[in-house]
Parts: C-alpha cells; sequence; structure tokens
C-alpha cells in the first residue's frame, strides 16, 4: 500500500484540526480491480500531475477557447480546479447555470458523474458536457440502480402499496433513477427543497407513503426533523434483501420508505465526533450538512445544505468558531477565506470525497486542450428516452410550491 508522504505535512488540514491518515486516499487505477475501475483510464495523453506549467496550459487553453467553453466547479473540487471554473455552487444550481449559457458548446463539470447528467439533460442539444474523468462517481447515487430500483417497485405493487406511494429522489441520483421517478409521476429534490418536495407529495400528490431515494439520512432528517414524523414512521428498503428485508405490512404501515443508501463523506461523521470537538472547542456552533446521520443531525446546533452552510459561515461576525459536517474540500475553502473566524473539520481524520478529488489539474488541461484540438473527450450524453423522464421530474421540482 502506498504511504502519501505529503499529506501529513499539509498545512491546510492542520488548520482546520484534521489529523491525516497515513495511507494513501485512493487506490484506483492500478490495474489491481478491473472491475471498480471502470472508467479511470483517460483515452490520451493525460499530462504530468507534477507539470509546472499545468496551471498556464488550463488558462491559455481556456482564454483560446473563449465564450465556447463554460466551467462549472462543485462546492467539492480541489481549490486549483475551482480557480479555473467560472461559477460555482452546488450541483442544481450549476446545472441551471450551465442551461443559461446556449453559447456554450461545451460544458466542462469539474463535479461528479451524476451531475454532469443533470447538466447533460437540462442544457440544449448543441451543448456537450464533459466530466474531465470518468472516474468521478458518487458512491451514494451507486447505491440505487434502475434494476434495484425497478425491483423494490415490483415489490410494492405485491404488498399492494405501489399505486399510493410517491417516488422523491434527491438529486445525487443517477439519471436512470431520475426517469424513473418521473415515470411515476415523482419529483427531485435537493437538500435545500426537501422539506416541501415531501409535503408536495403527501399534499398536492395526495401520497399515502413516500419512497424515498436514495439517502435515507436526508429523507429521515426532514420527514422527522422538519415534518414531525416519528422513526416509527420510516421503514428501510435493503436492495440487497428479498423484499427489501420488509414485510407487506411494514410497507403498508410505513409513511417513509427509505432507500438503504448514504454517502461515505457525510455518512462518517458521529456523535462522537460532535462531543469531541465540543469538549476541545467550548462554544463552538456545530453546523452539519442533512445528509450526516440523524445522530449528527440532532446533535448539531444548525443543520441545511451546502449553501447554506456557506451563508451562515459568510453572514457571521469575526471571532465566530464553527465545527462544519462537510466535506473537507469546501471546510479548508471556508477557512482560508475566513482567518478572522475559527473554522475547524467535524470529524478529526482526512474526509475529502474520494471521487470528487478525482478532477484534478492534469484531467483539466487534457480536457480543454482537447477541445482546442477541436476533439470532445469524456462526452456525458443521456439516453433521449431517459432524460425525457428524468426532465419530466426535475420540472416538478421546480413546479414545487
Ligand atoms: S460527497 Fe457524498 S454525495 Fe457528494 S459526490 Fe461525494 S460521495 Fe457523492
Amino acid at each position: 500500500m502506498t504511504i502519501n508522504p505529503t499529506l501529513g505535512r499539509d498545512p491546510a488540514l492542520a488548520q482546520v484540526g484534521v489529523t491525516p491518515s497515513p495511507l494513501a486516499l485512493l487506490l484506483l487505477g492500478r490495474g489491481s480491480d478491473p472491475a471498480s475501475e471502470r472508467g479511470v483510464d483517460c483515452p490520451g495523453e493525460l499530462p504530468p500531475a507534477a507539470d509546472p506549467t499545468l496551471a498556464a496550459r488550463a488558462a491559455a487553453a481556456k482564454t483560446a477557447l473563449g465564450d465556447r467553453v463554460f466551467i462549472l466547479g462543485h462546492h467539492y473540487q480541489r481549490d486549483e480546479v475551482i480557480a479555473f471554473a467560472d461559477v460555482t455552487g452546488d450541483s442544481f444550481k450549476l446545472a441551471q447555470q450551465a442551461a443559461a449559457r446556449p453559447q456554450a458548446e461545451a460544458i466542462v463539470f469539474c463535479g461528479v458523474h451524476f451531475m454532469a447528467e443533470s447538466a447533460d439533460i437540462l442544457t440544449g442539444a448543441h451543448q456537450r458536457v464533459i466530466l474531465p474523468d470518468l472516474a468521478a462517481g458518487c458512491s451514494m447515487a451507486d447505491m440505487a440502480t434502475a434494476e434495484q430500483v425497478e425491483q423494490a417497485w415490483d415489490d410494492l405493487l405485491d404488498a399492494g402499496v405501489a399505486a399510493d406511494t410517491v417516488p422523491v429522489s434527491y438529486m445525487n441520483s443517477s439519471a436512470a433513477i431520475k426517469a424513473f421517478t418521473g415515470r411515476h409521476d415523482g419529483t427531485i429534490c435537493t437538500s435545500s427543497n426537501a422539506r416541501r418536495a415531501l409535503e408536495w407529495a403527501f399534499g398536492e400528490r395526495g401520497g399515502a407513503r413516500v419512497l424515498f431515494l436514495p439517502d435515507q439520512h436526508l429523507g429521515r432528517n426532514t420527514a422527522v426533523g422538519e415534518l414531525g414524523m416519528t422513526e416509527a414512521d420510516c421503514v428501510v428498503y435493503d436492495p440487497h434483501r428479498p423484499g427489501g428485508g420488509l414485510t407487506h405490512r411494514q410497507l403498508r404501515e410505513a409513511k417513509m420508505i427509505l432507500w438503504r443508501g448514504h454517502c461515505s463523506v457525510h455518512g462518517r461523521f458521529t456523535r462522537d465526533s460532535v462531543d469531541e470537538v465540543r469538549a476541545r472547542i467550548p462554544g463552538i456552533t456545530v453546523l452539519a450538512h442533512p445528509e450526516c446521520r440523524r445522530e449528527v443531525v440532532t446533535a448539531a446546533d444548525l443543520v441545511g445544505s451546502t449553501e447554506y452552510i456557506i451563508s451562515v459561515v459568510d453572514a457571521a461576525p469575526a471571532g465566530s468558531a464553527f465545527a462544519i459536517g462537510t466535506e473537507l474540500n469546501l471546510v479548508q475553502r471556508l477557512a482560508k477565506r475566513h482567518p478572522d473566524k475559527t473554522i475547524v473539520f467535524l470529524d478529526r481524520t482526512v474526509c475529502f470525497c474520494s471521487t470528487m478529488n478525482r478532477i484534478d489539474m492534469p484531467h483539466l488541461v487534457w480536457a480543454l486542450e482537447s477541445l482546442v484540438r477541436g476533439e470532445t473527450v469524456n462526452q456525458i450524453a443521456v439516453d433521449r428516452d431517459v432524460a425525457t423522464f428524468a426532465r419530466k421530474a426535475l420540472d416538478q421540482m421546480l413546479a414545487l410550491p
């Protein structure tokens, strides 16, 4: 196993109170497990990571492309990549921004696969969406495959509950899951509007229960924390067990059927993380994302989406102290932006999103320089039928009251 000798000396990690693991963050790309390394190899010549001219090459390619290219940077991306983003934001804001730039022939999405799919669904047919590294997936989105979700719907049909069950799918899902949601007259939601999505599903849409995909924590935190349901109103459908591991009676009596999925980054935070930071820094405000476990959300002072977290920290007076439970690149960036505030990471070990971090300068330069040569690499193109129904579910989200 390779040890990263530079990690332990990273002053940025020390600034946010993180003790790095001595182990390499990601072992992909070595040819040892082809099944899990799909998309890791990029066709063409990637510049070496140590090339000192990478930033200059990216800048030159971007200048040469002008308005023909639009670069989107998710908040969880590395700083050196964010530096080239025309706009930064969460996944839905970025997809909307791409749709608002019809003059851009190429959208370079510095984020993960499901985000690039959403951008392709929302942008015009003349626009190409590029994901610089195809291995930039999302472990949460991968926890719900189209086949598994179709099987779950069959289980709901067998239990006699499908007719009054409404699918509500988190933005962090594949285009196929979004299309499933649209086919069954459900809606997409983000971490900002999950409450409104559930209120619509149980209200105007007339559902007796919701099938919430794929993040069980966002579903539970919204239903129990914001809509006043109880834990007993929620059941967890496990796609790896026959019938989801649930009886027909459990399915019938549930208000929320939560998919057994989670974010491998936000799922790491625990109640102990909160207790430890409160003991270490008395009076600190704990700020958590709703993808965190319920035990973390109930122990936090403030809970909200990535955009909410940024707005709270930006608006706080000098001298404020925050322990933030979200992706580490963003926490580090907030700490750098606010040297007059104490900003620490909620966990004491490294917790980057490894797939977000796949987008690095060599891949960005490769994608941009290919465009300059007239070549489109790593295009994300969603099947037309899938895109139609996924768009329907996304449009339902935009129409939420
Ligand atoms: S942070 Fe979590 S939800 Fe976001 S891309 Fe990474 S694994 Fe997926």
